[in-house]
């Protein structure tokens, strides 16, 4: 049996699949993989310099010209694995997203955690009020007081909402099947979430790289590919 034919198995028989995914899902809906060498941190300037809590702080203009120019893309849609995903967490499924795109939620995913938050939830910075994505496009000062406005993103040097961090746990908790798709588990505290797993739930992986994790069964091919598979026999 092949690792897609158990994984398919797997899925069939699985209460509580979570997928946990990266960028590697994003990239089929044009979005370029901000960890890859040609990807949007191909600048002199380190992506953690770029996108970091300190930046914001002390040079907005800089924070703000990378974000808009690099990583916003609201015409975007989402793609085949996006509603795949989606469709498999309509039947107790649930998603744990490192992406900031928002895609899964303009799927329709009804069971999904932005690990890392949200583009398209913005916020002044001095009022609080949010700011729809479209005034932030134009503007990163609020209107109404020149405040700052932020995307409501973990920024380098922030640690993660302990709101979402929670529910990310308790969701890992409760998996009998985890697959990961499209990221080289790298990030932490991202990748840390397997720890909470129950030591029952088998571990599959959908990623062009190999993914140095023990115990986990490995899939090394396109993750589009590979759903449009899964879109056909499961
Ligand atoms: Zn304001």
């Amino acid at each position: 049996m092949s690792t897609f034919d158990e994984l398919v198995a797997a899925l069939e028989r699985a209460q509580h699949p979570v997928f946990l995914t990266g960028a590697g899902v994003s990239t089929h809906s044009g979005i370029p993989d901000y960890r890859s060498k040609t990807g949007i941190y191909a600048d002199q300037i380190s992506p953690e310099e770029l996108l970091s809590h300190e930046n914001l702080r002390q040079h907005p203009a800089s924070f703000y010209q990378f974000v808009k120019t690099r990583m916003y893309y609201p015409q975007a849609q989402p793609n085949l694995i996006h509603r795949e995903i989606a469709r498999l967490c309509q039947n107790g499924g649930r998603l744990i997203t490192q992406n900031v795109d928002g895609l899964d939620l303009k799927a329709g995913n009804p069971h999904v955690i932005e690990f890392h938050g949200d583009l398209y939830d913005l916020y002044c910075q001095t009022c609080g009020q949010p700011v729809d994505a479209a005034t932030y496009l134009h503007d990163f000062h609020h209107q109404a007081d020149q405040g700052i406005i932020r995307p409501r993103i973990v920024l380098y040097g922030e640690p993660i909402d302990s709101e979402r961090l929670r529910q990310a746990v308790m969701t890992m908790q409760l998996a009998d099947l985890i697959l990961i798709v499209g990221t080289s588990f790298r990030v932490y505290p991202f990748a840390q979430l397997l720890q909470d797993a129950p030591a029952s739930a088998a571990i599959y992986a959908i990623n062009r790289e190999p993914i140095w994790e023990p115990g986990i069964k490995m899939i090394q091919d396109d993750a589009l590919a590979v759903f449009k598979k899964i879109s056909e026999v499961l």
